[in-house]
């Protein structure tokens, strides 16, 4: 059985690669901590303008980045940066992670949460460069944003618990009556959902949302993390 994660923290910053990726299940837990009045911004890499087949990438950016814009305002989340990374050929390079360092100390979080960014997403799935990438570079990016000789300007290292979506969990969050706000967030991404199914929207959200809320061990919905730190 899995440890509850400890809540002692007030601030979380997410930074993942594409629109979606936060409502995707971590959206469930962010739900929870809005509603217990903690602070949340999203840091997205790319708008993921390579992500529907058959639209073009200027057309797919900006549906893509209004969206997520929906997304966030149907959970709350009033923090919403995009840094210019292409969708799909993003790289691990100094200047991604330098870019992270200056949002982590913008925002001032006390918690950075994101996306798995091993080589599977559970199983035998391969997992995207784009997740791998970003996340590791997000994680260095925290001891980065500590250090004004790797990243000049004012240090910050308040930075309490690093937070990795899925993978191999240690830890899980109680998203017990925050299931159906993550379901209305993930719909926000109407076009791309459609493009990816024929499905109805809020079936294919609220199969994600249960499946990324089902942790063994538990009866209630609850999501399962890695903690570093
Ligand atoms: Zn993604």
């Amino acid at each position: 059985m899995l440890d509850t994660l400890p809540e002692d923290f007030d601030s979380v910053l997410l930074v993942m690669a594409h629109p979606d990726d936060p409502e995707y299940g971590s959206a469930a837990a962010v739900a929870r901590w809005l509603a217990e009045g903690k602070r949340v911004g999203y840091v997205l890499a790319s708008r993921g303008e390579a992500g529907i087949a058959g639209l073009p990438p200027a057309d797919s950016a900006r549906i893509r980045e209004a969206e997520q814009r929906a997304a966030c305002a149907a959970i709350g989340v009033e923090h919403l940066v995009f840094l210019d990374e292409p969708d799909g050929s993003i790289m691990y390079t100094r200047e991604l992670r330098t870019a992270i360092a200056e949002e982590i100390r913008r925002f001032r979080p006390e918690v950075v949460m994101v996306l798995n960014f091993h080589e599977t997403f559970g199983g035998r799935h391969p997992n995207s460069a784009d997740h791998r990438h970003v996340g590791l570079a997000a994680l260095d990016a925290v001891s980065d944003a500590g250090n004004e000789w790797i990243v000049p300007g004012e240090r910050y290292q308040g930075v309490k618990y690093i937070l990795e979506f899925a993978g191999e969990p240690t830890h899980v969050v109680d998203v017990d009556g925050h299931v159906d706000a993550a379901v209305t967030s993930l719909m926000a991404h109407e076009r791309y959902l459609q493009a990816l199914s024929d499905a109805p929207v809020e079936e294919q959200a609220r199969a994600q949302i249960e499946r990324a809320t089902a942790v063994e061990g538990f009866d209630t919905p609850h999501i399962a993390v890695r903690l570093y730190g």
